[in-house]
């Protein structure tokens, strides 16, 4: 489809079935894909379509997953940028970023665009703040509200934002018409784990004696990151042992060392 062809935008192939375990954030996330697939019918009753929605959630636990998700079961275009990107930038440069971006995005509507970590330039201007407004930070941060304020009916851009800092985000994000939606995203619990471990265990040559529920079992806390590494730590070390599959035996030395990385 020609709306692929933009520069500066992934072609998305996730879906909803790449993601799991966080089955209540995907249904949070299923007007916005129905807004951006077929706009006219939310215009026949009047109501007000969020323009932002925040993802909330610790590391890993599939934030940028689900953003790319919404974009690809819509089938629209999706544009992404990180709020630490804007981190070393000269003055100036993060708001004429921000600007350019929003208008390739209003000129491939619908479509996403993904801020992610924008904590690194949403946080809260404290009372340490000096300088009035001048910093970098809060130039790049007012160019996306004004950006977002100057949506007009006609733009079916929604504006998808994580962090895993929500409770030191400037309110000013968070005020009606900005990000007023907000989904959790949290880390999977045990049926979530063994979900997230199947979608992974797909992709690769699993055993007979797999069990992934037990493993699911042995997985407290861990995020979705933390079981996609396992499974492809196990596949690595069976590869170097010359298996034909994946066996239990490496699942459990692959949880193993990726407990031991996260508690470095
Ligand atoms: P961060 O805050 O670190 O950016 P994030 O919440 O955006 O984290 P993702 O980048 O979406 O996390 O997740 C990293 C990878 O972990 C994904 O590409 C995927 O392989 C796996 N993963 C994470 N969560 C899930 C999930 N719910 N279902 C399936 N895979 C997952």
């Amino acid at each position: 489809r020609s709306r692929h062809k933009v520069q500066g935008k992934d072609r998305v192939r996730v879906t909803f079935k790449d993601v799991a375990g966080i089955e209540e954030a995907k249904d949070e996330v299923g007007e916005i894909i129905e807004f951006l697939k077929n706009p006219k019918r939310f215009q026949r009753l009047g109501g007000r379509i969020p323009r932002g929605v925040l993802l909330i959630g610790p590391p890993g636990c599939g934030k940028t997953l689900l953003a790319k998700a919404i974009a690809g079961e819509a089938d629209v275009p999706f544009f992404s940028i990180s709020g630490s990107d804007f981190v070393e930038m000269f003055v100036g440069v993060g708001a004429s970023r921000v600007r350019d971006l929003f208008k390739q995005a209003k000129d491939n509507s619908p479509c996403i665009i993904f801020l992610d970590e924008i904590d690194a330039i949403g946080r809260r201007r404290g009372a340490s703040f000096v300088g009035g407004g001048h910093d970098e930070r809060e130039q790049t941060l007012n160019a996306i509200l004004v950006e977002m304020d100057g949506f007009d009916t006609n733009d079916q851009v929604i504006v998808v934002a994580a962090t895993n800092r929500a409770d030191i985000l400037d309110s000013a994000l968070t005020r009606p018409g900005r990000f007023d939606r907000q989904v959790v995203v949290p880390l999977p619990d045990l049926k979530g784990r063994a979900e997230i471990l199947r979608v992974h265990a797909k992709k690769v040559k699993i055993g007979p004696n797999v069990d992934l529920n037990r493993m699911a079992r042995g997985t407290p806390m861990f995020s979705g990151a933390d079981l996609a590494a396992i499974i492809n730590e196990a596949a690595l070390a069976a590869t170097m042992s010359n298996k034909d599959f994946i066996e239990m035996a490496d699942l459990e030395e692959a949880r193993d060392k990726v407990r031991w990385g996260r508690a470095k």
